[in-house]
């Protein structure tokens, strides 16, 4: 697993999207940084954005554009449950995320029960685990729907379909994250729901690049 890499090591793994040899296409500087759990070649497909846009009146920090390459993945990880890709979209930016969020709780974008049993696994604490911050479950989600394959679904259906969950206790400051941010309605259902929104911070890996214009 990649959090567990030592140095020496990575030197003979295999990249974990075309399973090259890692050291394809990293640069002269890349050489001396901690090693990568995917190559060079694989990495600067990765269209970066690492800055904070406004999305529905609301400050989200985003990783990466959402393209058809991040969907590929995204969607080889969740749907075709390759668990192993799970660190390819946070490993070269965890320092920068446990620092940047080192006060906060990470309160994680609810998915249906019913989704989750049928994966196996939870996607986003998958996802954020080499953050190694405090996280907490604190909404819950009713039922499934596809935001990106109803376009027109408005808001008052996300309304319904998200709340906070009983007897979780709410932290005083915490980044909301979702993996996403296709439409931002997710997030802005998150926020409309909890207390000290003056603390509240939000971060996405990925972000519709429609919502930057
Ligand atoms: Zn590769």
């Amino acid at each position: 697993m990649c959090s567990n890499y030592k140095m020496d090591e990575s030197r003979s793994f295999k990249c974990l999207i075309c399973f090259e040899d890692i050291q394809n296409g990293i640069s002269f500087f890349d050489y001396f940084k901690r090693p990568d759990c995917i190559c060079g070649n694989c990495r600067q497909k990765f269209v970066i954005l690492n800055k904070e846009v406004k999305v529905n009146g609301l400050s989200i920090y985003a990783l990466y554009e959402y393209d058809d390459y991040l969907e590929d993945l995204m969607f080889t990880f969740k749907e075709n449950k390759d668990v192993a890709l799970h660190p390819i979209f946070l490993y070269p930016y965890q320092k920068l995320l446990r620092k940047k969020y080192r006060k906060e709780t990470i309160v994680f974008a609810p998915s249906s029960l019913k989704k989750e049993m049928e994966r196996g696994f939870q996607t986003l604490p998958l996802l954020f685990q080499g953050i190694k911050l405090p996280t907490i479950q604190l909404f819950e989600k009713e039922k499934d729907y596809k935001q990106s394959s109803k376009p027109f679904l408005r808001r008052k259906d996300i309304k319904g379909v998200i709340h906070l969950r009983k007897s979780v206790e709410m932290p005083e400051r915490m980044v909301l994250v979702d993996d996403m941010c296709t439409s931002g309605e997710t997030l802005k259902r998150m926020y409309e729901l909890v207390k000290h929104k003056e603390k509240v911070k939000i971060f996405t890996i990925a972000i519709n690049k429609k919502l930057l214009e």
